[in-house]
């Protein structure tokens, strides 16, 4: 059976037709979802059919089993977690990535996809501020743009000190020191620990979760002192130690951003390699307005970000920068007689993420940046601190709320006073469907976190949204009265 385009027609053409409904409903329908996971598996886990299904039914009976358990995250009022929504120009690329079907691993194989994945990491890397000779490689997300950063780092260290990790692995060589604001993000440590490298030592941060750079000199300096210490016998003398330094640029409660050159300079200044997880924060580098929050951003040595948060991209996508690209190559790439590596310059789009065959998810970013244009894409990013402003105005006139942190970007943290009034607030905030927001900790305190990342949000979206949780507290204070 040859692959016609006649076979794909009716089942693309039902595609489409859910796809719009879908995306129609999404200023309707209640945020989130209507039934769990147990309950549609009851659904899906049908006996596997003897026999062929047609496979536009197959579409239709999908989109319809699956539609009661989607999340609205592409709505204007969604604001969980931190996710984007999806540009329309992305959306398209997108549905024609997965019809080219490319395995986006080698540029003499499929060079359209290689090309475009190279001009949209040079936008990316023009609009954000950071070297333009930096090697860029589409990853999944930010956790693995953090895993190449940091395999970057532990090459380049370790070859330094004449260890070839590649061939001796790290038993028995040089130890290493990792140091993180004590807020840095849980996929930090991941990535750490996919590594083979020891949980991070974490530095002291300040009120609105910034690492303090003098707390960092400070800890750096006490254990190279303590790797001095002759009675060290463990082999971790200082000459040995390597050292890695990961900032954060946009912390998940407060939005706030480590402060860059000062801590590149204590770190550098040790003989640190300095990694920075901007997975949502880092596209704040493209506005003038945060000019300041990221000063020096662009003296590190590698960057972690997402295009599936700020960016709007549809899922998954992300982006590992780094400076030194023999690093990241000798870590992540290969050399075999049934590749066709092209070392020509650019380098193959394999050795700079952890996977072989991909996707060719850059190709949803070229779009993205083509559609918005550096104006476009600046704008969409302050119109989402301005957003995340507006809603912290709107929430902070409502009787008892707290907002507990200052809104500097697209994130906001805010507190009903007790820890069970804010935690009825959420759950009534979540039942009543119109937003949703997510629960979470910081500081101690149950808090309801905003975090404004997509580009569709619009005033509307913030007054529906305000609205949403002046109910919710007015009928949390109605069940405790
Ligand atoms: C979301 C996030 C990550 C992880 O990114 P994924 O795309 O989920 O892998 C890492 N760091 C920060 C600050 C984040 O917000």
């Amino acid at each position: 059976m040859s692959a016609s385009s006649d076979a794909y027609d009716e089942v693309l053409a039902r595609a489409k037709a859910h796809a719009l409904e879908w995306l129609g409903s999404l200023d309707s329908r209640p945020v989130g979802p209507r039934r769990t996971a147990d309950e549609l598996l009851a659904q899906f886990a049908q006996p596997l059919p003897e026999h062929p299904t047609d496979p536009a039914a197959v579409v239709d009976e999908l989109a319809e089993l699956i539609e009661p358990g989607l999340m609205a995250m592409g709505s204007g009022r969604f604001f969980g977690w931190v996710i984007g929504g999806t540009l329309p120009a992305a959306l398209g690329a997108d549905w024609l990535v997965s019809t080219w079907d490319q395995n986006a691993a080698m540029r003499l194989a499929t060079p359209g996809t290689a090309a475009c994945e190279e001009a949209a990491a040079a936008w990316s890397l023009d609009l954000l501020g950071l070297p333009a000779d930096s090697d860029v490689g589409f990853t999944t997300g930010a956790t693995m743009a953090n895993f190449v950063g940091l395999a970057a780092a532990r090459q380049a260290l370790l070859s330094e000190r004449g260890w070839d990790v590649r061939s001796r692995g790290l038993a028995g060589g040089p130890a290493v020191r990792v140091f993180v604001g004590a807020e840095r993000h849980d996929s930090v440590d991941l990535a750490l620990r996919y590594l083979g490298l020891p949980a991070p030592v974490a530095v002291d941060v300040d009120e609105q979760g910034r690492i303090r750079p003098d707390a960092l000199a400070a800890a750096m300096d006490l254990l190279a002192d303590a790797a001095l210490d002759p009675s060290v016998t463990d082999g971790s003398n200082a000459a040995d130690v390597f050292t890695i330094v990961c900032l954060q640029a946009g912390n998940l409660h407060s939005g706030a951003f480590d402060p860059m050159r000062e801590s590149i300079a204590v770190a550098h200044a040790r003989g640190a390699w300095v990694h920075v997880d901007g997975a949502f924060g880092l596209w704040a580098a493209v506005s003038e307005q945060f000019a300041e929050a990221v000063d020096g951003l662009d003296l590190a040595d590698s960057w972690a970000t997402d295009g599936h948060k700020t960016l709007n991209v549809p899922y998954d996508c992300g982006l590992a920068i780094v400076r030194n690209r023999e690093a990241v190559r000798a870590a992540m790439g290969v050399h075999a007689s049934y590749l066709l590596n092209d070392d020509s310059g650019p380098g193959d789009p394999f050795e700079k993420v952890g996977e072989f065959s991909r996707r060719a998810r850059g190709v949803p970013v070229w779009a993205a940046l083509k559609s918005l244009g550096r104006a476009g894409t600046i704008e969409m990013v302050e119109r989402m601190a301005q957003r995340a402003r507006e809603l912290a105005d709107g929430i902070r006139l409502i009787e008892g709320a707290e907002v507990l942190n200052d809104v500097v970007f697209t994130q906001v943290s805010i507190s009903f006073g007790s820890d069970d009034r804010t935690r009825r607030v959420t759950e009534l905030l979540l039942a009543d469907g119109v937003t949703w927001m997510s629960g979470s900790k910081w500081h101690g305190r149950v808090i309801l976190r905003i975090s404004v990342s997509n580009y569709s949000t619009d005033e509307a979206d913030v007054e529906r949204a305000v609205d949403a949780v002046r109910r919710a507290v007015a009928a949390a204070d109605v069940l405790v009265g």
